[in-house]
């Protein structure tokens, strides 16, 4: 919540009123206790490494240039938004690891202050505790890499940078403490966010192909920075220019990796599946190979939201695209298509083995119930079915949209015939009669 000083002066007891009102108070408790302690944890080792610091005008400098340069990219970036809730990787990295190295570790536990208060008032605005947290995970991150540097490494191999193997040392031992620095700070919010949404998908957020090598390249490129500065700080002349240059690039790609995603369940988008999916079709068609595509709806849906309200629907709709996701190989694509409709492509598989895999989908909807409970209440378990149209493709004339019609007169016929079955229509019967109704027969498929 913002306070601001005119409201102060108008209520009869504004502070307590805002105090009390904060969002961070409606946390789980531990939650809560976790997201105030870290700041607090951070705020201590400040005080304490500012009372052991002895002050130098050098160090100051090269502190207001290294913040500055940080300050640089944060101004130039700011137009680009992403989603709140992404990891961003926003090269920010560079300038916390380069202060933990080249100064002592106060300046570490200090630099994330400003930052942060910049992001918060020239970027997005964001929660005060979540902003407070941010500070207190990166300078408890960096403040550590700065320590262990400082206390372990250089008083092996001394200043600056020499030749040889000397300097091959004195790489290692930066990324040592660029590791350090990452690792402390990600698994500190990886923490916050498990604790606060218990659902969050944390493997997904954090080891998924696109974030292990943009972490990497980070990683990689905080340690050249910082190596090159430590042999110099006037690299920064040069530095600034081409850390905002990758910048750009990383979050071009980050951008890129959104735009194909659909938010709600992780899944392709539909014009994102539509347009790889066509390109795989092609694929297929001039390969003579096979393909089939498939459309699911999930039964009655619309009384999950009704019974159990909106968030459940959604976060059934998530439980569904993982477990369709668990089910598929590498090369199938799978996308959301509507609201409680996903599509999927399969290549090089006929009418018979796409059959066999819209069994295996239904199936682990049908037979598993799942789990909608938020916060701290009893899991309510909601019982699914969902109904599959399969199509083969016919000819290699047959293009996507009339494959996706043809999953789609058949998703109809297996509503018609009860729900929480499959209809298939391979490429003889394409276009001709479709055959009987597949599944356990005329089951019920409302949630319980
Ligand atoms: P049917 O078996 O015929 O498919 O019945 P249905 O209730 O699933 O189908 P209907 O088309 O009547 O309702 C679809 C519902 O899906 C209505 C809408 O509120 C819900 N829905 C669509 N998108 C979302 C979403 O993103 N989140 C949630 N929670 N619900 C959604
Ligand atoms: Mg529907
Ligand atoms: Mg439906």
């Amino acid at each position: 919540m913002k306070v601001t000083v005119t409201s102060a002066w108008r209520g009869p007891r504004p502070a307590a009123v805002a105090v009390r009102d904060w969002p961070v108070w409606s946390l789980p408790r531990l939650a809560r206790a976790y997201v105030i302690a870290v700041p607090v944890a951070a705020a201590i080792a400040l005080g304490v490494a500012a009372d052991r610091a002895t002050w130098h005008v050098s160090q100051l400098g090269i502190f207001f240039l290294l913040l500055a340069s940080a300050a640089a990219m944060v101004e130039a970036a700011k137009d680009v938004k992403l989603p709140p809730d992404t990891l961003t990787r926003d090269l920010q990295e560079v300038w916390w690891l380069s202060v933990a190295l080249l100064l002592p570790p106060v300046y570490a536990l200090l630099m994330p202050v400003p930052l942060v208060l910049m992001k918060q008032w020239r970027v997005r605005r964001n929660l005060w505790h979540r902003r407070l947290f941010s500070m207190g995970a990166i300078g408890l991150g960096y403040g550590a890499a700065s320590v262990e540097f400082h206390s372990v490494f250089e008083p092996l191999l001394g200043v600056p940078p020499g030749a040889g193997a000397h300097s091959a040392g004195w790489l290692g031992a930066i990324i040592a403490a660029a590791v350090t620095g990452w690792a402390v700070n990600v698994w500190l919010v990886v923490g916050a966010v498990k604790l606060t949404v218990p659902a969050a998908r944390v493997r997904a957020m954090m080891f998924s192909r696109e974030a292990v090598t943009t972490d990497a390249v980070e990683t990689c490129f905080a340690a050249l920075v910082a190596f090159a500065l430590s042999c110099t700080p006037a690299v920064l002349i040069v530095a600034v220019p081409v850390v905002l240059v990758q910048k750009r690039f990383l979050m071009h790609s980050q951008l890129v990796a959104e735009a194909r995603t659909d938010a709600k369940t992780g899944l392709l988008n539909a014009a994102a599946w539509h347009r790889e999916s066509a390109t795989e079709l092609s694929r297929a068609k001039g390969s003579w190979s096979p393909a089939s595509a498939a459309i699911i709806d999930i039964d009655h849906f619309k009384l999950v939201n009704d019974t159990h309200g909106h968030l459940a629907g959604d976060r059934v709709l998530r439980v569904v695209a993982d477990r369709f996701k668990a089910q598929l190989r590498e090369g199938d694509l799978i996308g959301r298509f509507g609201g409680e409709e996903f599509a999927i492509l399969l290549p090089r598989t006929t009418g018979l083995e796409a059959e066999r895999v819209a069994e295996r989908l239904r199936g682990h909807i049908a037979d598993a119930p799942i789990a909608v409970s938020g916060g701290r209440d009893e899991p309510i378990l909601v019982r699914i079915t969902v109904s599959i149209g399969v199509a083969e493709l016919a000819s290699a004339r047959q293009d996507l949209d009339e494959l996706l019609a043809a999953a789609d007169a058949a998703l109809y016929q297996a509503k018609d015939a009860g729900r929480n079955r499959i209809r298939v229509v391979t490429a003889e019967l394409a276009g001709a009669q479709v055959p009987a109704p597949r599944g356990p027969g005329p089951a019920a498929a409302a949630p319980q």
